[in-house]
């Protein structure tokens, strides 16, 4: 059901600083910015390869990744994975106990659908599903 990691989250500070930073350490350009509003997150994506990288920073003082950063400080956010049916996944794992941070797959950046996985159920590493969104 899994496919494969579709992105690796990595929670910033400063966007704007981080972009042009990760250009050079990545080696390619930001091929897109995107804001989701419902997260107060703005995020900036890289491809290297078949792989992504997410970088994602706080809209607001109390956004979830500006509380993640005051707790742990920059860093690794969240590995996603791309599914084939989300909602096949999600009940799957509610199935055999696990916890999911959203009862319905929302709308996240990148045209998916996501859902999260509490990480005190996935030893300590927040899990995205993802799955394209079908326009
Ligand atoms: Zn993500």
């Amino acid at each position: 059901m899994l496919n494969k990691i579709e992105h690796i989250g990595i929670a910033v500070a400063n966007l704007s600083e981080a972009i042009p930073r990760y250009e050079i350490l990545l080696n390619t350009p930001c091929y897109k910015t995107e804001s989701v509003a419902s997260e107060n997150v703005e995020t900036a994506f890289f491809q290297i390869g078949p792989n992504k990288i997410e970088l994602l920073a706080s809209t607001t003082d109390d956004g979830v990744i500006a509380k993640y950063i005051a707790k742990k400080g920059e860093g690794i956010h969240h590995i996603a994975y791309a599914v084939d049916n989300i909602y096949q996944t999600m009940k799957h794992l509610k199935e055999n106990g696990f916890q999911l941070l959203n009862e319905t797959p929302k709308n996240g950046a990148d045209n998916k659908l996501i859902c999260f996985v509490y990480p005190k159920d996935t030893n300590g590493v927040l899990m995205e599903l993802c799955m394209e969104r079908s326009t």
